[in-house]
């Protein structure tokens, strides 16, 4: 993994004496929308993290490329909706990594580049963490971070700790549900193909750019 300084990870713990809490957002974001930034911000103020650094993936695991708008559309957006709150940051390390984002990878240099007091928070969609449970490295990663699991309203919370607790991985996990969810970003791609509107769904800003720059015209 390359030595460099990741762009926009933010200094913390440079007082050795107190602990840090930092929130990691994952996700393709493609878009972003409200749902993710109100699980963002009720994550923050649930578990009173310092700051929330968003993580756009790079090339989502599992996911095929072609069908993923740019890790350069995906950050400036996701900069554009998170402009305005103090507490959020975004970063572009897994976006200039080439090949596939491992959530394992990325909390590991995490890990190193900041110092012991900074504890590591892990947010992202229920399902998602479920997936990252059955596929890649779950023993390391639970030693690495606390999940924060989001999930939307009638989500069967129960057959999910079912199968984690069958997994045998010792996770500390925590769930929010979080109404807003009820949005998601397949919606919003579905919605700017048909032409409908997106306003209320996610920010202004983002929905500007992707009039402008034409996303999700073609395909879902
Ligand atoms: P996904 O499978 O596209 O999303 C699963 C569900 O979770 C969708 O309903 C999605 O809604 C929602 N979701 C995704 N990110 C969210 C967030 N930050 N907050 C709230 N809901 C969220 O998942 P993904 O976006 O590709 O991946 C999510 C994260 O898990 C990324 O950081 C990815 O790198 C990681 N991941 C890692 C591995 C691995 O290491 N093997 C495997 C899978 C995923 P929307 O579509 O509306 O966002």
């Amino acid at each position: 993994m390359s030595a460099r300084e990741p762009q926009a990870l933010p200094p913390l713990g440079l007082d050795a004496t107190q602990q840090y809490r930092l929130g990691i957002m994952g996700g393709t974001f493609d878009p972003i929308h409200y749902g993710h930034l109100v699980t963002a911000e009720q994550a923050r103020e649930a578990c009173k993290l310092d700051l929330v650094l968003f993580m756009p993936a790079g090339t989502p695991a599992f996911k095929n490329a072609a069908e993923v708008s740019s890790g350069e559309d995906r950050y400036a957006m996701c900069v554009l909706a998170t402009a305005a709150n103090p507490h959020f940051r975004v970063s572009r390390f897994e976006i200039d990594r080439s090949g596939t984002s491992y959530t394992v990878d990325t909390l590991r240099y995490l890990r190193a580049y900041y110092p012991q007091n900074v504890e590591l928070y892990f947010i992202t969609g229920a399902d998602a963490i479920l997936d990252i449970l059955s596929w890649h490295e779950a023993e390391a990663l639970a030693k690495l971070t606390t999940f924060i699991a989001a999930t939307r309203p009638g989500y069967d919370i129960h057959t999910a700790q079912e199968r984690l607790v069958a997994s045998g991985v010792p996770l500390a996990i925590r769930y929010i549900e979080i109404p807003a969810l009820a949005i998601s970003s397949t919606n919003l791609r579905e919605r700017v193909r048909n032409q409908s509107s997106i306003s209320y769904l996610t920010s202004q800003s983002v929905a500007g750019y992707i009039e402008k720059n034409e996303l999700y015209r073609r395909g879902v």
